[in-house]
């Protein structure tokens, strides 16, 4: 690699480590906002947002790092664990890996969705290449299988994502929660996606008894307009954007990221193109959680 390609890389390298400072401070205000939230009297009521816990956790982001990732493989990423490294890692075949979550309850449970109801979805398919539809649900059928969780498709919406999205919206979605969105944007139209940010994703939680009853009641995918098309239109990019929908997917459902590079739930992209092994256990942990009949 010449002098030039690698001032570039590690140009690119920095302005990443930047936008990862930021999200990890947004990450770090997620977790602060959890709090005591004001029973709902009824599904039927609209819930202001001054009664849920935005579980903001659109914390979850995905950096396209292949060209940053093969040059520099111990400068990516938020950590320096893995500095040193002269390669990226092997496929995995271990059964065992790391996971986190999101958000927990004070008494450690993680807060994820109702298994005993399905999550459902829509996708906004504006902007969206032809076979983009295909490659989300293929990549909700993998999380599906992983979890346990069941996902409902409800078609298609114009919806557009924001990031104080309603978790109500009657007239769109009738007397529901609101079905997890799943669409594209640029910057200017939802200011966490565009750079090297390829998409964001996250739940919001419900405590209708407190901390303890906390789950996750509808979330948000915004996968970035550009990126999204630029990787689609590569050879391989198939497995790549499914790979992209499927860290968000892990976000929706609660879990957090890792800071191993083999997990699908890194931080940043740098070739997985399936699940780890801790993945995996994160997300059999996730489609574990308690089944509410008052959801
Ligand atoms: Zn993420």
């Amino acid at each position: 690699m010449g002098r030039v390609m690698r001032l570039r890389a590690w140009l690119r390298y920095r302005r990443m480590s930047r936008l990862l400072a930021e999200l990890d401070r947004h990450d770090r205000q997620a977790a602060a906002s959890l709090r005591v939230t004001t029973p709902l009297a009824s599904r039927r009521r609209f819930i202001s947002k001054g009664e849920l816990i935005y579980a903001l956790s659109f914390v979850a982001i995905v950096v396209v790092l292949l060209y940053v990732g093969s040059a520099f493989p111990g400068l990516v990423g938020k950590s320096n664990q893995h500095a040193g490294a002269t390669h990226l890692p092997a496929p995995s075949t271990a059964t065992t890996g790391p996971f986190s979550f999101l958000m927990t309850t004070p008494h450690g449970r993680p807060v994820t969705y109702d298994p005993c109801h399905p999550i459902h979805y829509v996708v906004n398919p504006t902007g969206m290449p032809s076979h983009g539809i295909m490659v989300i649900r293929d990549a909700i059928q993998t999380i599906s299988a992983a979890s346990g969780l069941t996902f409902t498709d409800d078609g298609l919406t114009q919806e557009k994502p924001e990031p104080d999205r309603p978790v109500f919206e009657p007239r769109r979605y009738g007397q529901r929660y609101a079905p997890v969105l799943i669409a594209r944007a640029d910057q200017a139209e939802y200011p966490l996606v565009g750079g090297d940010i390829a998409g964001v994703g996250g739940s919001t939680a419900f405590e209708p008894n407190g901390p303890e009853s906390a789950r996750f009641v509808t979330g948000e995918i915004v996968l970035d307009r550009d990126e999204f098309a630029t990787i689609l239109a590569r050879d391989d990019g198939y497995a790549q954007a499914r790979a992209i929908v499927m860290h968000e997917l892990g976000h929706v459902v609660g879990l957090g990221h890792v800071r191993d590079p083999s997990e699908l739930m890194a931080p940043e992209y740098s070739g997985q193109t399936g699940l780890g092994p801790g993945d995996r256990e994160g997300l059999a942990q996730a489609g574990t959680g308690p089944c509410w009949p008052d959801i």
